[in-house]
């Protein structure tokens, strides 16, 4: 509304006065009374209004009174049309306003109105005084300081019996109003809906921005720009679309202000939609500075390509803790026996593993056991024993693999021998990392390193986890159930209708 409809809406003064004295008396007494008593307009909406037992008894405060003394000249049908109006006054002044309070009648008055909506200058903000303390004050800020005193504001008085809203607008500004003051006015509701859908859906938020500003900045757009005042989503900062995002992210990803009580939320609710194995808290928390593990049980899918079936999300990597998540995916899953487990180089898992699975064939991963291997010397210093190293893990045949060894003692280092000998040559252990005994292999099993884990960890860190790192453990497990999960159970579709898919770099991932 321009100002000039605004204007139009005050009432004319009434010459006569329509108030009775004694209740004039009264309300003098208590500073109420304007000095001059106005007539109602005559296009109140009186469909709306309250109807008062009785005008002559106007009681300080009502609705009649109100009306007929003119403090409040300005009416709306019901508090939406007054948002509206304030919306509509927003855009034309290029000032915002914030609801600072609604306040309820809880004096002796009760019975005259229900609830004062108190709105202010976005300038003069709704909260107390900013505890913020500049690091360097001398320094000149870029855009000054929003907050300041500003007498403007709009009231919004309801009274009980009917939705009609009585106002009163003090539009004096203490600063430019305009295009000056649009980079201190807040988002507009209806974009900062816009930006929520967007970002709900997914779009990158450098899109979600300019889309919010409505696209206008561009070359093209220079002409229309030239003859056109600024809009205040014109100047939404970069840092809005981030607040927005944590806003959404805080109602749909970190349930709770504190990491313990969210967990427990999420913990709930993967019970609910039965993606919960198990969860074991504990009574005695880890330090807090203690890094959450991750650990992913992928299989291969009959395309051979890695899906991951199970996390574990735990505080240590101990032995007992694996236990005891192979304990329960054994007895959720009671029917699936996989017929080879590989894992990586560690003693811990390893003992485990056989333990709850002794009937599935335990593979060492080949990049980790060479991973291990080339910590024991320097590999520009040997490269031809590295060489010898990286083709004798994948000898089939026994006498070559042999012949090999002898070749590989003649290079190595006694430390390296004796490591190898006391390590890997033992019988158990040889059948897990000598391809001598991965000859039978379909080629679903192809999978002679667990790369294929690397890679998914690689993938969920730079991709799904959007770079960050140490996330929290709400998003990591959003991300995994909402994310992860998605893009797997596309790919296996895609494979399955035999449709042409990216594959991703955690089913390219070979080993080296
Ligand atoms: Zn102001």
């Amino acid at each position: 509304m321009s100002q000039s409809m605004f204007r139009a809406l005050i009432p004319p003064a009434d010459p006569q006065g329509n108030i009775k004295s004694a209740k004039r008396t009264a309300c003098r007494a208590s500073g109420l009374l304007p000095s001059r008593a106005i007539r109602p307009p005559s296009f109140t909406f009186k469909s709306f209004a309250p109807s008062p037992a009785s005008t002559s008894y106007a009681k300080c405060g009502s609705y009649q009174y109100d009306l007929e003394s003119g403090k409040y000249p300005l009416t709306w049908p019901s508090l939406d049309h007054m948002k509206v109006w304030l919306r509509k006054e927003e855009d034309a002044q290029g000032v915002s306003f914030l609801l600072k309070e609604a306040e309820p009648n809880g004096g002796k008055g009760v019975h005259q109105w229900t609830t004062k909506h108190i709105y202010v200058c976005s300038r003069v903000g709704t909260g107390g005084k900013s505890k913020y303390v500049p690091n360097h004050p001398e320094r000149e800020r870029e855009i000054g300081n929003k907050r300041m005193d500003c007498s403007c504001g709009v009231v919004g008085k309801s009274y009980p019996g009917g939705a009609t809203i009585l106002g009163k607008y003090d539009n004096s500004h203490s600063h430019p109003i305009g295009a000056e003051n649009l980079i201190y006015t807040r988002i507009p509701p209806e974009v900062r809906y816009k930006i929520e859908q967007d970002l709900r859906d997914g779009i990158r938020p450098d899109i979600v921005l300019a889309r919010a500003r409505g696209n206008v900045h561009t070359e093209q757009n220079l002409p229309h720009l030239a003859s056109h005042a600024p809009r205040p989503e014109e100047f939404i900062k970069a840092k809005g679309v981030p607040r927005i995002q944590k806003k959404i992210e805080a109602g749909t990803i970190h349930l709770d202000a504190q990491d313990g009580r969210s967990t427990l939320q999420w913990v709930e609710h993967l019970e609910a939609i039965r993606a919960l194995m198990y969860f074991k808290s504990s009574s005695d928390p880890p330090p807090p500075d203690s890094e959450m593990l991750l650990f992913t049980f992928i299989v291969r899918d009959r395309y051979g390509r890695g899906m991951p079936i199970a996390w574990l999300i735990s505080s240590n990597g101990k032995g007992d803790t694996i236990d005891y998540f192979l304990k329960n995916l054994r007895a959720r899953n009671p029917d699936i026996l996989p017929s080879k487990l590989m894992s990586d180089n560690d003693s811990a898992q390893l003992g485990k593993y056989r333990f709850r699975y002794p009937e599935s064939l335990l593979l060492l991963c080949w990049w980790h056991v060479l991973h291990a291997w080339q910590k024991h010397f320097v590999i520009t210093h040997f490269a031809e024993l590295w060489d010898k190293l990286k083709g004798w893990i994948r000898i089939t045949d026994p006498d070559k693999f042999w012949t090999c060894w002898e070749e590989i003692k003649a290079l190595a280092p006694d430390s390296v021998i004796e490591y190898l000998e006391e390590y890997y040559m033992g019988e158990t252990t040889l059948k897990m990392w000598s391809a001598m005994y991965r000859k039978d292999r379909t080629i679903f099993e192809l999978c002679d390193t667990n790369m294929l884990v690397e890679a998914w960890h690689h993938i969920l860190k730079t991709h799904n986890m959007e770079g960050k790192r140490n996330r929290r453990v709400n998003q990591l497990i959003h991300t995994l159930i909402n994310v992860a999960l998605l893009n797997y159970i596309a790919n296996h579709r895609a494979q399955q209708f035999r449709i042409p898919w990216p594959r991703s770099r955690a089913s390219e991932a070979k080993s080296n």
